[in-house]
């Protein structure tokens, strides 16, 4: 090492943190700082949303055991999209940089375990069958909570009772058009063709979970039904 090099230096090398500090290490810790967030509101949602803790139980009885490491992804995100579920890979993408409170990470996992329960139970194709993925959306949205009551009231959307299918037929339909290629006319089509039975299918809910509270029952109630499978 020749000399001038080693005086540059200045045993900086020992302390990281005390290296003058430049753009590209603050972007890199700011990005550091986002991926640790968003791995800890994961974790907590995994371990105490009774939405995602039905999920994930749902998920390992049909044979799709999601793991943390494997199966979920925090990553910046194009947009204002929130999170996505990746078919081809089975993971759950997490849009670290659009998601910054808990509340809204437990929906965002809820809607995505919603996506990934049906991929699991049952032969969706994406890609191809447009009625598959909406199915799978108004799903989502009528069980994630995203259109519960007190979202929509923080969007000053409340009032009707048929308020909620129509939250949910506009969810399903904004997610369709962000993600496939098709004019507004021919998703309106699809969406009204398959929304009644999936708006039916509580699957594994059992119910429509309206709140927090009616979550925890439905989990409770899976929870034993699990038992009493298990005794047979
Ligand atoms: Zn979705």
């Amino acid at each position: 090492m020749d000399q001038t090099k080693q005086e540059e230096d200045y045993g900086y090398d020992l302390f990281p943190e005390r290296k003058p500090r430049t753009k590209k290490l603050t972007l890199a810790q700011s990005l550091f700082t986002f991926n640790h967030k968003c791995q800890v509101m994961l974790n907590f949602a995994m371990e105490t949303s009774p939405y995602a803790k039905l999920l994930l139980s749902a998920m390992k009885n049909s044979g799709c055991q999601a793991f943390k490491d494997r199966h979920f992804s925090c990553e910046d995100c194009d947009g204002t999209v929130s999170g996505g579920f990746d078919a081809a890979s089975s993971q759950i993408v997490l849009c670290q940089n659009n998601v910054h409170q808990q509340a809204h990470m437990n929906r965002v996992v809820t809607h995505e375990l919603i996506h990934a329960f049906d991929h699991c139970r049952a032969k969706v194709d994406w890609f191809n069958n447009y009625r598959h993925l909406a199915c799978s959306e108004i799903r989502a949205a009528n069980l994630s909570g995203d259109c519960s009551f007190t979202n929509e009231l923080t969007r000053f959307n409340f009032g009707l009772k048929e308020h909620h299918q129509e939250c949910v037929r506009g969810r399903a339909l904004r997610s369709i058009l962000a993600v496939r290629k098709i004019s507004r006319e021919e998703a309106e089509k699809i969406v009204d063709e398959v929304f009644d039975s999936c708006f039916n299918d509580h699957a594994p809910f059992g119910r429509i979970p309206h709140s927090r509270k009616e979550a925890k029952f439905a989990n409770r109630d899976y929870a034993n039904r699990d038992r009493y499978y298990a005794n047979l």
